[in-house]
């Protein structure tokens, strides 16, 4: 029956020039969206409104699900078109559509009719009066109720006449691409993911980079990045992944440095290198999936230690989270199977058995000295050797 979506955005500050990027930037995510769904879509701008055509037939409940995943998008309302054939066939359409959207009669509604075509033969509030009396003279057990009714029945007087009347929840958020990029650090674990969701969520659009230790970390693992990374592009648009083989400088920080800062150690090395890369592909910040306390290498402490290798901000949106807030929003977002398939991540491999909790950047810097003969050229190698895998 329905052959159209209204899409409904609501955010703070689209005003002006900002709302064309707004609207522009949902419409290339909208197409995104749905370009693996069946049916083909005409989405379009049409008088401060955004629209999603199905061209011939399509799967409802595929496009419904696809567009749920579009950040902006706060409603999705499912629209049935008319062709303008004289009021009472309006009457006969819009009872017939009650009929079929809701069986059980006992509600209260109220019609509300726009008119943006003027030359329209009736104003809005006779529309609202006499569809609503045909509606009660179809439908008895049916009330009006103009101030919190149960059914908003919108009708909408364009070339052709609109009726909807069903709210679809929305993501919310910013539509991707309205904030800047950022560099995610993707690893394969549960966190991570989440915290790019929440960033591209505020309209930011991701890039990625995983660090992979073969044959310390094998190739399952480095798919199970890319598959969710995959995940996360559902509602990010394509992720560039970026996977940079780290082994040698594992190996490296393994045998020149104190084991038990092994970790601290190579996290600044995943932090310079994935500024590196951010910077060389313009993105405006860091990423990483870090809460304080969660484990060693996350106390507030450590987190001084990491941090102070980046001259880019670093955003850990999950930072005051539990985990079991982010498994929450893991299973939500439909990360979290893959998430917990057991592979080895490359921090895994080396753990010491009581690694710093309240690193000393000081010496921390000073261990770091012990690298000095290969390191740069061990980065550089890196650097070179990184693959780049499109996730989409
Ligand atoms: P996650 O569930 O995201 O793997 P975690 O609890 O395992 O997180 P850590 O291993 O301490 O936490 O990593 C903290 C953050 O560092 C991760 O959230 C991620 O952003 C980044 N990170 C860790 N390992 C890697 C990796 N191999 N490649 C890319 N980023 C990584
Ligand atoms: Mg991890």
């Amino acid at each position: 029956m329905f052959t159209a979506f209204l899409i409904k955005y609501a955010e703070i500050g689209v005003k002006g020039r900002n709302r064309y990027l707004f609207e522009d930037a949902l419409v290339h995510q909208i197409k995104f969206a749905l370009k693996k769904c069946e049916g083909s879509f005409l989405v379009h701008k049409d008088q401060g409104r955004i629209y999603v055509d199905a061209q011939g037939e399509f799967d409802f409940d595929e496009a419904v699900e696809s567009l749920r995943h579009v950040f902006g998008i706060s409603g999705i309302c499912p629209v049935v078109y008319v062709e303008d054939e004289g009021f009472e066939k309006l009457c006969g359409t819009v009872v017939g559509y009650i009929a079929e959207v809701y069986p059980d009669r006992n509600k209260t509604f109220k019609v509300n009719a726009r008119r943006a075509r003027k030359n329209y033969p009736k104003e809005s509030m006779e529309i609202n009066a006499d569809l609503g009396e045909a509606i009660l003279n179809a439908c008895p057990e049916m009330r009006v109720d103009v101030h919190n009714p149960d059914i908003m029945l919108n009708i909408e007087i364009r070339e052709k006449i609109y009726i909807y009347s069903e709210i679809i929840p929305g993501p919310g958020g910013m539509p991707v691409g309205t904030g800047g990029k950022a560099m995610l650090l993707l690893s394969g674990g549960i966190d991570s993911p989440v915290a790019g969701y929440m960033i591209a969520k505020r309209g930011v659009k991701i890039d990625a980079v995983y660090f992979h230790a073969p044959p310390y970390t094998s190739e399952w693992a480095k798919q199970k990045v890319v598959d969710l990374a995959r995940l996360v592009s559902r509602y990010a648009g394509p992720v560039y992944l970026h996977v940079i083989n780290f082994t040698d400088i594992q190996m490296y920080i393994y045998e020149k440095c104190p084991h038990e800062e092994l970790t601290i150690i190579m996290r600044r090395y995943m932090m310079r290198i994935a500024e590196h890369i951010a910077k060389e592909t313009e993105c405006l910040g860091l990423v990483t999936g870090e809460s304080i306390g969660q484990v060693a290498s996350q106390t507030m402490n450590s987190l001084i230690a990491t941090n102070e290798v980046c001259e880019l901000p670093v955003y850990r949106p999950l930072i005051g989270f539990d985990k079991e807030e982010i498994v929450t929003v893991a299973k939500k977002i439909g990360t979290f199977e893959t998430s917990i398939q057991p592979f080895e991540d490359c921090c895994t491999i080396f753990v010491a058995k009581h690694p710093v909790t309240k690193p000393n950047v000081n010496i921390i810097r000073r261990h770091e000295h012990n690298l000095e003969e290969r390191i740069e050229e061990l980065v550089a190698t890196a650097l070179e050797t990184k693959e780049l895998i499109v996730a989409e």
